[in-house]
C-alpha cells in the first residue's frame, strides 16, 4: 500500500492518495480544490482512480471533485447526511470568497460499515458525525498497521469545529469516543488539516477528549 498526503487549496485541506501500486489502482480521499496538484501526483504514480471519497462536504474538501471525476470517470461519494451541504456549495463559496465549483455527480455510497476497493486495498467507512451530519472517517490496514483518515473530526491536539451547518458538539465527541479511540494505539491518524498524529497520542493528550 502506498499512501501520500499533501495540502491542497487556500484552506490547506489534506488530500490523500491511497494506492495499490502493483495493481495501479487508487482511491483519492478529499481532493480539495487543487486539481492540477492531484492530477500531477496521480500521473507520477501511474494509477487509475477507482473511487473519490470525501470525509465531509465542506467546500475545501470537494472543490475539484468535478474535474477529477471528468478526468477519471471514477464514482465520487459522500455520506447522504451531507447531501444538503453539497446543495449549499454556492453559499459556502460566497462565505469563503472562492469561486463556485463545478458540480460532480456525487453518490451516497458512504455508509457506515461498507468498504471501498481499489486493487487489493480495502478502505472501510466509519460514519463519524458531528463536524457535519455526514462526516466519515476511512480506515485501511496494511502490513499490520492501521491508518485512519479522520477528516475534520479529529486533529492533532484538537477536534473539528461544530459551529457550521449541522455541526453537533455532542455528536462529534460520541463519534470520536465510539468509533476512533477504540482503534489500536499505533493507528496513524491523517487529519483533514495540519499534521498527522496517532490514536494513542490523542487518547492520552488531546484536551478535548478528557472524560468529564
Ligand atoms: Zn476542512
Ligand atoms: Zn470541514
Amino acid at each position: 500500500m502506498h499512501v501520500e498526503t499533501f495540502s491542497v487549496g487556500p484552506l490547506g485541506c489534506n488530500c490523500s492518495i491511497v494506492a495499490d501500486l502493483e495493481a495501479k489502482r487508487a482511491i483519492v480521499v478529499d481532493p480539495g480544490g487543487d486539481y492540477d496538484k492531484v492530477r500531477a501526483r496521480l500521473r507520477a504514480l501511474d494509477v487509475k482512480v477507482d473511487a473519490i471519497v470525501h470525509s465531509h462536504t465542506h467546500i475545501d474538501h470537494v472543490g475539484c471533485t468535478a474535474e477529477l471525476q471528468r478526468a477519471t470517470g471514477a464514482p465520487a461519494s459522500i455520506h447522504g447526511a451531507d447531501r444538503f451541504l453539497y446543495k449549499l456549495l454556492p453559499v459556502q463559496a460566497a462565505l469563503t470568497g472562492t469561486a463556485v465549483p463545478d458540480r460532480a455527480d456525487m453518490d451516497d455510497a458512504l455508509v457506515d460499515g461498507v468498504a471501498l476497493r481499489a486493487g487489493a486495498l480495502e478502505l472501510g467507512v466509519l460514519h463519524t458525525p458531528g463536524h457535519t451530519p455526514g462526516s466519515c472517517s476511512f480506515v485501511v490496514t496494511s502490513g499490520g498497521r492501521t491508518l485512519v483518515f479522520a477528516g475534520d473530526t479529529l486533529f492533532r491536539g484538537s477536534i473539528g469545529r461544530t459551529d457550521l451547518w449541522g455541526g453537533d458538539p455532542d455528536a462529534i465527541l460520541r463519534s470520536i469516543h465510539a468509533k476512533l479511540l477504540p482503534l489500536p494505539d499505533d493507528t496513524l491518524v491523517v487529519a483533514g488539516h495540519g499534521p498527522s498524529t496517532t490514536i494513542g497520542e490523542e487518547r492520552a493528550g488531546n484536551p478535548f477528549l478528557r472524560r468529564r
